[in-house]
């Protein structure tokens, strides 16, 4: 890989490597863009294969984090950190030497929890660093906010689709009924939509056929099912080419993390389908919209007030994908990249003045 040129297409501004003999680490921290402001993305521990695939994988997620920063429009910027390390051997004198790499970016970036690192990490990591979130328990935990933006982003599909603000009589196929899900159904419950659920785990559907009268279905059956929106809440990776074919769904929004298996691919083919694929980076944003304001002291009216712009942005997107002729993938980094240009463009004239 050709390091610089790398990061100059994908538009970096800082990646820092960090090493230590003393306990023994590898880390990288990716800082893509903080012109909306500091950079924020959560430290991954992962025995990758080579350090080019943790480096791959910071890049990426990393500018990933700007965009969704941008569409949720919250005063935040991308980052991502990459602790290369297998679980087994994750100890606290890691996590510390790590979060006093942290420490030395002097709060430009701000980090919290991804895979492999549990909240009692994150309070180790906190240790040496106040640049990190998830710590306080003070919003009880990003679900309900993620499944709430959701709910939201299943109104603006709904409306843009149909033209219509009625949900009631729809039917829904909820893919995973977890954290998120779980509070998802309940919304959608509430307004009179007839639910179908899976998962692998059989308590949690039973659970929600005894509370909303859900049909429960096998995880193979989730994706032809012949409903209105399908709502994928599990995985990541689930709409490629061979889940695609099967979908009967006119729309997909729901808060799995990286849904399309090739971005451009599998967005593409959703649209030649007719089907109206919610970005999952700006519907499932009220995960990060709950650790801004962590960060920032918490306050639920304001918290849940900055999720409603998910509907708001959402229709926007819908708007531009259908104005463009492109998929609703590009336009939501179209948004994200103006939003971005005109944060750059006045602070410019601010300096110039
Ligand atoms: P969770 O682990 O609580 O729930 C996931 C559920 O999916 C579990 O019940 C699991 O049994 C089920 N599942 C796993 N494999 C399945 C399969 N093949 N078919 C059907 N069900 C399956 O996770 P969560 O917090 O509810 O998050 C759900 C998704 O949303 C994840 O992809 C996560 O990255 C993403 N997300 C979550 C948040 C948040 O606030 N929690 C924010 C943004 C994005």
């Amino acid at each position: 890989m050709l390091l610089f040129e790398t990061v100059r297409e994908m538009g970096h501004e800082q990646i820092l490597f960090c090493h230590g003999k003393n306990p023994d680490i590898r880390a990288i921290i990716a800082i893509h863009d903080t012109s909306l402001g500091p950079a924020m993305g959560a430290t991954r521990l992962f025995p990758y294969i080579n350090e080019e695939a943790a480096l791959k994988d910071a890049l990426r997620l990393s500018r990933g984090m700007t965009y969704k920063a941008a569409c949720a429009n919250i005063p935040a910027g991308g980052g991502k950190a990459v602790i290369i390390a297998n679980p087994e051997n994750k100890t606290d004198e890691i996590l510390r030497a790590y979060g006093r790499f942290v420490n030395s970016l002097n709060g430009r970036f701000i980090t919290g929890q991804d895979v492999n690192i549990t909240p009692q990490d994150v309070r180790t990591i906190s240790q040496e660093t106040n640049y990190v979130v998830g710590v306080s328990e003070k919003s009880g935990g990003p679900a309900p906010i993620t499944a709430l933006g959701v709910f939201l982003g299943i109104k603006a599909a709904v409306e843009f689709r149909w033209q219509t603000q009625r949900l009631e009589g729809l039917k829904v196929a909820i893919q995973g009924v977890g954290n998120v899900g779980r509070n998802l159904c309940r919304h959608l419950h509430e307004h009179g939509i007839k639910l179908y659920v899976s998962d692998v785990n059989p308590v949690k559907t039973e659970e929600l056929k005894r509370l909303f009268d859900a049909t429960v279905v096998t995880p193979d059956e989730i994706f032809s099912l012949d409903v209105d929106i399908f709502a994928p809440c599990a995985l990541g990776g689930i709409l490629n080419s061979h889940t695609i074919p099967f979908l009967q769904a006119p729309i997909i929004a729901g808060a799995a993390n990286n849904q399309l298996g090739n971005e451009q691919l599998h967005s593409q083919m959703l649209a030649k389908k007719g089907i109206l694929y919610c970005p999952d980076y700006v519907i499932n944003a009220g995960g990060l919209i709950n650790v801004y304001n962590e960060m920032i002291g918490y306050d639920e009216e304001k918290a849940f007030k900055q999720v409603h712009n998910i509907y708001h942005t959402l229709l926007e997107i819908f708007n531009i994908a259908k104005q463009q002729g492109i998929t609703t993938n590009d336009a939501a980094k179209r948004l994200a990249e103006d939003r971005i240009l005109n944060v750059k463009r006045s602070k410019s004239k601010e300096i110039a003045a």
